[in-house]
């Protein structure tokens, strides 16, 4: 069986691990910071907070930013549910903007749209989720100028794009935003098992975050309401989470991440040939925005169905029988019965239930050989 997506983990790798495990600190030690410090240098920013997922990274993000009850996030219908739970989290409301019909990242006609509107009605976002999907980034330069318009923090949910380049920066430098998150889950361009970190280069945020990563804990004494009262003294002075990443974890991604640039490069060939083989099928196979370079987190297709006589059902079936199994990524978050009892509607955003209409996700994995590549491409010819 093939699946969607697959961890590459190697000898090094393991023995990244094990000397943590032979070490001192599990979690709270050394690891942690070289990993860190390791990924914000890649990517050119200041300041990174590993957490331990990348739901925990977005709330945590969320909470930096200020939001809370009262407050409106909006983010992209087309992406994981956890992009938009975070804002719940904060007790804030959650409002999607359809998106593009060709990168299928958040429109930025339509967010400007949107934004002229709530302007008038006064609901300005306080938060905007922009989701880089398949691990291209949004049209961030615009969504920037945007937000110095209108006043909202930038948060890019970064999960599919470690390693994707955008104009001359790399996806996670916050050139373009207040915060950049990424995701170490195992399906994911580099993994530490679960993990997440967020990024920025605000030097207050990256104080909040830190702050909400561990219980509102501060033993800063500068931060406290009143002098130490001895060296075991620390003070919690706001409510957070314990969202920490463990030392075994972060040992795991530091060795990933020195194979970061070999994997994002064998998933941009492996996007090309998909591009290539899959030219004559009754497909539309993705489109890339000028100025992006994507990681490929996935790699999803649209089928043609006028051309075809089959129903998406019978495709992902048809496949399965045949060994291959496809993915969808994903269903619009305002079509979860959670969300639709806040009051979200079928037709509320039609590019986006379009795009679900048609969509499915191909295996793309670093482990991916040409041969299984080419199995797949000529498994699905003749499914179609
Ligand atoms: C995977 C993913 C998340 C959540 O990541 P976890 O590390 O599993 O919490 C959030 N947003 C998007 C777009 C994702 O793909």
């Amino acid at each position: 069986m093939i699946y969607y997506g697959k961890q590459s983990i190697n000898e090094d790798d393991i023995k990244a691990v094990e000397e943590v495990l032979r070490s001192d600190f599990l979690t709270q030690g050394p690891a942690i910071e070289r990993f860190e410090r390791s990924v914000a240098e890649y990517c050119g920013a200041k300041y990174a907070v590993a957490v331990c997922n990348a739901t925990a990274a977005l709330h945590i993000a969320c909470l930096s930013a200020g939001l809370g009850e009262g407050d409106i996030l909006w983010t992209s219908p087309v992406t994981f549910v956890a992009s938009a739970n975070c804002g719940r989290y904060c007790g804030a409301s959650v409002d999607f903007v359809d998106i593009d019909e060709k990168t299928y990242n958040m429109s930025v006609t339509a967010l400007e749209e949107k934004l002229r509107l709530a302007r008038k009605e006064n609901k300005l976002p306080k938060v905007v989720i922009p989701v880089h999907l398949a691990g291209q980034s949004c049209d961030m330069a615009r969504i920037k100028e945007l937000s110095e318009e209108y006043g909202f923090t930038v948060i890019e949910d970064a999960s599919h794009a470690v390693g994707a380049d955008y104009l001359d920066t790399k996806v996670g430098s916050c050139v373009f935003s207040d915060m950049a998150v990424f995701s170490f889950h195992p399906v994911k361009i580099i993994t530490t098992g679960e993990g997440g970190m967020v990024l920025t280069n605000k030097r207050e945020l990256y104080e909040k975050l830190t702050l909400y990563r561990s219980h509102g804990i501060t033993r800063d004494t500068a931060k406290m309401t009143r002098e130490s009262d001895g060296p075991w003294y620390y003070q919690q002075i706001e409510l957070g989470c314990n969202y920490r990443m463990t030392d075994i974890q972060a040992a795991l991604g530091c060795s990933q991440m020195t194979r970061l640039d070999t994997f994002v490069a064998r998933r941009r060939e492996l996007a090309a040939r998909y591009d290539a083989l899959l030219k004559d099928f009754p497909l539309v196979t993705p489109d890339v925005m000028e100025g992006a370079a994507p990681s490929w987190h996935i790699y999803v297709v649209r089928v043609l169905f006028g051309q075809i006589g089959k129903t998406k059902q019978q495709i992902f079936a048809e496949m399965k029988e045949r060994g291959v199994v496809l993915n969808l990524h994903y269903i619009p978050v305002h079509r979860q019965p959670y969300y639709e009892k806040l009051g979200f509607r079928q037709g509320d955003f039609p590019e986006s239930e379009k795009y679900y209409e048609e969509a499915f996700t191909l295996p793309l994995y670093y482990g991916l050989t040409d041969n299984e590549q080419d199995h797949i491409v000529e498994t699905l010819r003749s499914v179609l």
